[in-house]
């Protein structure tokens, strides 16, 4: 394993990106116009991101920065989060609707 290379690329596993590549295949992303250190384009805004699994209950692979990751995993209905929000949310809606027709 090449030390220096693994040095400049952040730990795939702390992500489970597919940064690992950069360390076992660097030849993939070759022509893909990414600086070194990400391994996909995020498909919100096009800035260099990662291309990992959503964030939540949907068996989807996408590329996304780390902001839009995030804000993914918070307000899209199926994220790991977002979909606690949306389930609280329309509890709330359906306890106040209950409680006004008394
Ligand atoms: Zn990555
Ligand atoms: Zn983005």
């Amino acid at each position: 394993m090449n030390e220096r290379v693994k040095d400049e690329v952040p730990d795939p596993e702390a992500r489970h990106c597919y940064c690992g590549l950069w360390i076992t295949h660097p030849d993939h992303f070759a022509g893909q116009d990414l600086p070194r250190g990400y391994c996909g384009h995020c498909q919100s805004c096009g800035r260099p991101g990662h291309t990992r699994h959503f964030p939540g209950a949907s068996p989807y692979t996408g590329s996304w920065c780390d902001r839009h990751y995030r804000q993914l995993m918070f307000v899209h209905p199926l994220g790991t989060y977002g979909q606690f929000f949306w389930i609280v949310l329309i509890g709330l809606l359906a306890a106040a609707y209950f409680l006004a027709r008394r």
